[in-house]
């Protein structure tokens, strides 16, 4: 039996993976904005060092794995509070937890991605960019042109870095050489509170409706925790850097044929190049 840490713990998609852990006999230390073992605001650098160390202390230094949940939707006028839970609480939670997951020799690592990540069209790669080097203020003063798509926008781009920042981070020395296995799951619209405040609101509520999805209506939050508990199980020990789509369809409906792409012959150099470095990295 394992000790896993959950943020997003108190709804949804979060607190039904924590229902399945600890059905399974194993120790959760849950980490939400209220009713949870450690209550912290992630949206703040304050919140977020109070959470790290907090699930450090609570976990005597080992960690079995982790699943950063919490995160808000595209809600209007929070693209602050967007870009710091969605983002950086991800981030900067991971960063503080890597050793204490280092410690367990073959934790797993679960991050909430969305497929907005490749379904809502023109996210300024910028942003993207900005999130990736740290810049938080960046990325919001390039959603302004936005307007009233600036949340949906926020979102998305969130969503990208995150996943991003799982795919460098997972093949290095420090997460894949220490035998974490980190992976992010993409989810279309599944149906949990974040949903239905969605379709709450009539504008919100349309643009939902209209999504195309080809298996139909609204995924389950059992099921995306029961792919997430798969995702921390030993039939994940070969999963590095992936990032699962579970959305019914609408990525692929979008774009069939964007992925798996060949390696273009421009970049053979870079290819032949990673090809090397890896080669010459100290064995472990
Ligand atoms: P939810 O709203 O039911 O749960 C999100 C949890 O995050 C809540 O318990 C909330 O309190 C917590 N949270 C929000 N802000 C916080 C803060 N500042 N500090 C600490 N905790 C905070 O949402 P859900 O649908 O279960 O979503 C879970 C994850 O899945 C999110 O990251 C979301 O972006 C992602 N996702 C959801 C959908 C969907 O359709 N529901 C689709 C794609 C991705």
């Amino acid at each position: 039996m394992g000790t896993y840490a959950v943020t997003g713990s108190a709804s949804g998609m979060g607190s039904a993976v924590v229902e399945r852990l600890r059905a399974g006999g194993h120790t959760v230390i849950t980490v939400d904005i209220s009713a949870a073992d450690v209550v912290a605001d992630l949206s703040s650098p304050a919140g977020r060092r109070a959470a790290a160390d907090d699930v450090l202390g609570a976990c005597a230094g080992r960690l079995d794995g982790a699943v950063l949940a919490a995160g808000l939707g595209p809600t209007p006028g929070a693209q602050r509070r967007i870009t710091e839970v969605n983002y950086f609480g991800v981030v900067d939670l991971l960063k503080a937890w890597r050793p204490a997951l280092a410690a367990a020799g073959n934790a797993k690592v679960v991050v909430f991605a969305s497929n907005s990540t490749t379904t809502v069209p023109a996210v300024p790669g910028r942003a993207v960019r900005a999130l990736l080097a740290g810049d938080g203020e960046k990325a919001l003063r390039g959603y302004r042109i936005f307007g009233r798509y600036a949340p949906p926008i926020a979102y998305a781009a969130s969503k990208i870095a995150i996943s991003r920042w799982v795919r460098r981070h997972a093949v290095t020395a420090d997460w894949a050489g220490a035998g974490i296995r980190l992976n992010a799951i993409a989810p279309g619209a599944i149906m949990t509170p974040m949903l239905e405040r969605q379709l709450a609101t009539p504008a919100e509520a349309r643009q939902v409706r209209e999504f195309p999805v080809p298996i139909g209506g609204f995924g389950d939050a059992g099921q995306l925790a029961d792919w997430v508990v798969f995702m921390l199980s030993d039939a994940a020990d070969f999963l590095c850097g992936s990032i699962v789509f579970v959305d019914g369809g609408s990525d692929a409906y979008f774009r069939a044929d964007d992925w798996p792409r060949p390696v273009p012959a421009r970049r053979l150099w870079s290819y032949l190049r990673r090809t090397r470095e890896f080669s010459e990295r100290k064995p472990r």
